[in-house]
Formats: C-alpha cells, structure tokens, sequence
C-alpha cells in the first residue's frame, strides 16, 4: 500500500467504489512512465478512476481534506513526455478513462468529448455514424482526444494545432467548484463550441500545459470531410537541402495556401518504425554513411522527407498544387510522389487524412532491449538558414553523446518547431547515463538561441520552465500567484509545467 493515510483511500472507495481505486504494486507500475530511465523517480502512489463530473468533484474535495496530490490523465499514452506517471512522486493519478461521451454537432462541425474518448474512438464513432467530419491525429494515435489537445499535441491535417481547435472547456477547479468557459458560462448556450470568446476575459489557454484544472469537457472543431485531398510526398538527398526545402514551402505556408503544418523529418524518423538498428550493424559506435545509405536505399527515402496535402474542393485543390509544383520547379529533389483521394475512395489510411494509427510507436524498437525515447522540441523563427544552424548544432551533440540524429521541422504558420527525438533502450546502463546529460546540454544549447520548447517531458519542466526567463521569470511568478488563489492546498498536478504550489517551491 502506498504511503499516504489509508483512511484517503477510503474515502476515495466510499465514492466511486473500491474497484476504481487501485493501489497495489502492480497498479502502481501500470501508471507508471515505461519510457523513463527511472521508472521510480515519478512512481505515484496508484490510481482513482471515477466516471462522471460529480465524482471528480468529490474526488477533489477528498484529496483537499487528505491533503493529497492528484495528476489527471485522459488516457495517459503520453508516451516521450512522462506517460501516465506524475511529476511528483506518490501523486494518486486521477484517470479519467471511463469518461467517454462523444456529442457531435453535425451541421456545425464540432464535437464535445469527454476526457476518456480516444482518436480510435472518435474516429470509429464518426466511421459508424456514417458522420462526414474528418478529426486530426497524431503520429501516435492511441492517446485522447482531449489529453492531446491540453498538452498543446499537433496533427498533419489542417486542423493540425489541436489547442488550437479547443472551443470551450467544462473544467473542475482544483477546490472542486466547476465553471464553463467561453459562452458555455451562460447556462445552456447554444454556442458553447461555436464561438471561442465569451464575455470578459478568456480561460481555454489557461488550462492547457497547466495545473490549474481538471478537464472534463472539451469542444473542439472538426473538418468537413473535403471532397479532395492532394499533395505530394517529396524525398531531398543532402542533409543540406533542409534550408532550402524550409524557404519554399514557408512563403506558401504564410500566404495561407499550405494550411497544414508539413513536417520535415530525417532518414531514421522514416527508417525507425520500420527496422531495427542490429538488422544494419552490431557497432555502438555512430552509424557510418555505408549503414545510413543501405538504410534509406532499402526503404528508397531521402535524408530528409515532407509530405504536403491541400485538403477541400477539387478544383482548388488542383489549382494549389500547380502553384506547389511552380514552387519546387528546377529544385534539386530526389524524388516526389502525387497522392490524391476522392471522395467515396476508400480511406488513405494515413494521419495526412485523420486516421489513427500506432505504428510509429514501433521506433521504441530501434535500439533493442525495453525500448523508449525523450522528446526536444524547441521552436525557432521559419528560417532555412536558422533551421541549418539548428540542424547542425543539434547534430553535432547527437555525435558527442553517440545517439542517432533522429528529428524533424514542422512547420507552423508563423514558426518551426524541431521535435528531435532520443531514442534509447532502457536495458543498456552506459546508453542511458548519457542521456540525461545530452537532454540538459539540448536545452542549454537551445536557451543560447533565445528557442524555448514547446512541451517537455515530465522529468524535465522545472529546466524547462527555468528557460521562460524574461524579467527574472516572471511568468513563473504569474503562474504561481494563479496556482495559490486556485489552489491553495497544492492538491493538482504538483510540479507541472514547472508550477509548484507553495510549501513545495524550491
Ligand atoms: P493522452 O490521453 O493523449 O495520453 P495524457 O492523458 O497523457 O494524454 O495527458 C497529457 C497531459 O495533459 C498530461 O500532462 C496530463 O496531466 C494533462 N491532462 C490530460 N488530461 C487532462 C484533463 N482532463 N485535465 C487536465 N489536464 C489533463
């Protein structure tokens, strides 16, 4: 049993039942963060799992009276940034993973989820219901909807910022009270997922990446299923011709004609959810140029690749990729493949058209043994030169740390965001005392750019959080003013986003 006053325990079974509180060893190890180097450092104490919003409230005035932490999860597959596990150790993870009510606004493109509803079954759900609204979905899809979304997840379609599609929250404050936002503050408003604002100020932002609330509504915008998709998939040789592809696309991505966020990735993002490094070499050392180029001849992919889609009416669709063909006319690409999908064709099957697959989480088996990786992610301005200068630095410390450069740039409207991954095997002890070091050189490497990350791992968010330094961190200051009039007893999400409640600040 875990550490903390049974009589909590108790309390928590006396609402929700005994069976949806769970704190044996081996519940403590399903929450836990499997892709940590040290599954210990973030154990929580087991878990609560209740099924509606009055339970949670209750839940939350008992862990107010008891004193004890909780960390919300919606499904907890954020898997890279901590899992299910929570920041501090012995916090009773509160999963909201029998929350999963879906009502879709059909005619106006929009879904209220709860917390428990996953890509797979918003995606099933519109499948069965014969409903033409298209969702965005991650790499990894097997994660939900709304946990995505609060910690600011990205997709490949045009609806690809997910916190960006957020269009009123229903949310549990930490002392158990429960507010809408946005027009949902009026008793049944009609366009609580309608229209982003309500009156005075606006709360969405405040929730996500933040401990101030448990989510347990979320609207969210849809795509009309487009009567066209096209793009092409384009493949570059040289490490080099990363600027240059970066300074094509940026000004059509700025002028509004490329509405998703392309992503360029690097030979081992492709190669590693398809081979394994042991099938190519038995050498730790740094992969040699002979290994890299029989990778990406056996799999024909380039150094770096980018697939690109317009999505809406065909004429339009057509007419966008003349001006992206002009665009790459005479440019040194390696290869470019067209793709295009009509309405009625069967689905591509793809995140570029909203469906969700898992297969990517098949690079956990790059390096053999238990497998894992850590995302770094900083943003930085859409400059080809500065992506080449990002690039190349960020390589040169794969090298000094002997880790394989493993990254990619997606490009936002107005920004690049370099999500790099270390991909690693927990069993190899020398493999994993490197990295520790070469995650903290990262970010130190970015902070001297004046790039700060966009999401980090849950070992990793009070270095994070010590980055955003403007005026003495104010905005550490901000935070912890909000989190001490929301939550006085420090009882959510202790540590978040390297928000600490008082008594527990260093
Ligand atoms: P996913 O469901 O995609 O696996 P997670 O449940 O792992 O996502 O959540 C991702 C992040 O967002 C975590 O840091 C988690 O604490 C936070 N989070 C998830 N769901 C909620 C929620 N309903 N309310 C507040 N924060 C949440």
């Amino acid at each position: 049993m875990s550490d903390f006053n049974p009589a909590a325990w108790r309390a928590f079974a006396s609402v929700i039942g005994s069976e949806w509180v769970m704190s044996s060893d081996d519940d403590r190890h399903a929450y836990s963060d499997h892709y940590a180097a040290d599954e210990s450092t973030h154990a929580p104490a087991g878990a609560v799992a209740p099924a509606s919003v009055e339970e949670v409230q209750a839940i939350v005035r008992i862990a107010n009276q008891f004193k004890v932490p909780l960390w919300p999860i919606s499904r907890g597959k954020n898997f890279g940034y901590g899992g299910s596990a929570p920041v501090m150790k012995g916090s009773v993870v509160l999963d909201l993973t029998r929350m999963k009510k879906i009502e879709v606004d059909q005619a106006n493109g929009t879904v209220l989820v709860e917390p428990g509803v996953g890509f797979f079954d918003l995606y099933d759900y519109l499948q069965n219901n014969k409903i033409p609204l298209w969702i965005s979905v991650p790499g990894n899809s097997w994660g939900s909807v709304a946990g995505n979304a609060l910690d600011r997840g990205v997709g490949y379609t045009s609806y690809g910022d997910h916190a960006a599609q957020i269009c009123g929250l229903e949310v549990v404050l930490p002392d158990g009270d429960l507010v809408r936002t946005g027009m949902g503050a009026m008793a049944n408003s009609p366009v609580w997922n309608l229209h982003r604002y309500g009156f005075g100020p606006s709360w969405d932002g405040m929730f996500c990446q933040s401990n101030f609330g448990i989510v347990t509504k979320l609207g969210m915008w849809l795509m009309p299923e487009p009567e066209a998709v096209a793009g092409y998939d384009f493949e570059f040789d040289q490490p080099d011709d990363l600027g240059w592809v970066i300074d094509t696309i940026m000004p059509l991505r700025r002028s509004g004609l490329i509405r998703q966020s392309p992503s360029i990735g690097n030979w081992l993002r492709s190669a590693a959810v398809m081979t394994t490094r042991e099938e190519w070499t038995s050498d730790n050392g740094p992969l040699s140029e002979s290994v890299v180029t029989a990778i990406r001849k056996r799999f024909n992919i380039g150094w770096w690749s980018v697939q690109i889609r317009f999505y809406g009416e065909e004429e339009i669709v057509q007419a966008s990729m003349r001006v992206l063909e002009r665009a790459f006319d005479n440019k040194p690409i390696l290869s470019k493949v067209p793709t295009m999908w009509r309405r009625g064709d069967a689905p591509e099957g793809t995140p570029m058209t909203g469906v969700p697959v898992s297969f990517p989480l098949a690079n956990a088996n790059w390096h053999g043994g238990r497998g894992g990786h850590v995302g770094y992610s900083p943003v930085l301005p859409p400059s080809g030169d500065l992506a080449m200068a990002q690039f190349r630095r960020t390589y040169a410390l794969y090298e000094k740390y002997g880790m394989d450069y493993h990254a990619s740039f997606a490009m936002g409207e107005r920004s690049l965001t370099n999500v790099n991954q270390i991909l690693y095997n927990k069993d190899d002890a020398e493999m994993m005392g490197r990295v520790d070091a070469m995650f903290r050189e990262l970010v130190a490497d970015a902070k001297a750019q004046g790039y700060g990350e966009y999401r980090t791992h849950i070992d990793y968010m009070d270095l994070v959080a010590e980055t955003f330094d403007f005026n003495g961190n104010a905005l550490r200051r901000l935070n912890e003013r909000v989190k001490d009039a929301l939550d006085p007893n420090g009882i959510l999400a202790p540590g978040k986003s390297g928000i600490w409640p008082k008594g527990a600040r260093a």
